[in-house]
């Protein structure tokens, strides 16, 4: 691929909690609605204008309660104007049609994703019948989608989607590269799904989040290549092999600093919501 001489500004989308990591794997991870509040809104005066929300209980298990995701929606609105925000439809916290049960709470966007891969100890199960359920929804709540592409099938899936308009707006393609038995991290690969979005997809915009140790270099190709990142401790909870993250708004610094070596400005909230075309809900 053409090194892409592109000085557009880049969307830190900051992943907050996920499913996975807990207290004992790394203490400073926000469980509690209130922490995650507050991690939400240092991350977002780091520079970070995406948060992508997952819900626990307080004992730190998995939870889809849709009451649960609205306090946190209200939070992090109160604390981080204009912040976009994102509701994770994925699916270690809930089953089926549970995985959805949070959408009429209306956040900007939600994850979608739209085919199934092998996780570390299990089937990541998307069955055609549920993405349909999903992507509906969505559009019936005016949520935009951010399609999940854990393999390159899922990218031609999102096509798919959108040519049959079952996806709201310009569609927007995370790559997720580095989850154990999924698609590693790889540049050729990497390089190839750029191509192949473009190529089906010219209107689409593109991000990615690369897992654990690949989170850095996954940051690094995406602000190099002129596409937009992913960081946070849902994916990694490390700022090295030896040092754990002392919070989100860390790794959004970091992934800030990837920015400036390749001369991308980092978005604003406004300039996020202007390239994903999503105003602010009145
Ligand atoms: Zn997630």
């Amino acid at each position: 691929m053409n090194k892409i001489i592109n000085k557009n500004p880049c969307i830190i989308c900051v992943a907050i909690t996920g499913s996975v990591p807990t207290k004992n794997n790394n203490p400073n991870i926000p469980i509690s609605i209130n922490e995650q509040i507050e991690s939400t809104q240092q991350a977002f005066e780091a520079g970070a204008s995406i948060v992508h929300c997952h819900v626990r209980n307080d004992d730190g298990s998995v939870s889809s309660d849709p009451i649960k995701f609205k306090k946190l929606k209200d939070g992090i609105t109160k604390f981080c104007p204009g912040m976009i925000i994102q509701f994770s439809t994925g699916g270690r916290s809930g089953s089926g049609r549970e995985r959805g049960y949070m959408l009429p709470h209306c956040p900007d966007m939600a994850s979608l994703t739209v085919g199934s891969n092998n996780f570390p100890n299990r089937v990541y199960e998307n069955s055609p019948e549920l993405i349909d359920w999903l992507s509906s929804e969505m559009i019936r709540y005016n949520i935009i989608p951010e399609i999940e592409a854990f393999d390159l099938s899922h990218i031609f899936q999102a096509s798919q989607l959108f040519n049959h308009n079952r996806i709201k707006g310009k569609p927007y393609i995370q790559f997720v590269m580095g989850v154990k038995n999924a698609m590693p991290a790889d540049r050729k690969v990497f390089e190839f799904y750029v191509e192949t979005v473009k190529r089906l997809m010219p209107s689409a915009n593109w991000c990615a989040a690369g897992i654990g140790k690949y989170q850095k270099i996954i940051n690094e190709w995406s602000i190099e290549l002129g596409g937009h990142t992913r960081t946070g401790m849902e994916d990694n909870i490390r700022i090295s092999k030896d040092q754990l993250a002392s919070s989100n708004a860390q790794l959004v610094s970091l992934t800030k600093e990837i920015c400036s070596k390749y001369d991308r400005p980092v978005a604003n909230w406004k300039e996020a919501r202007k390239i994903l075309d999503i105003p602010l809900r009145t």
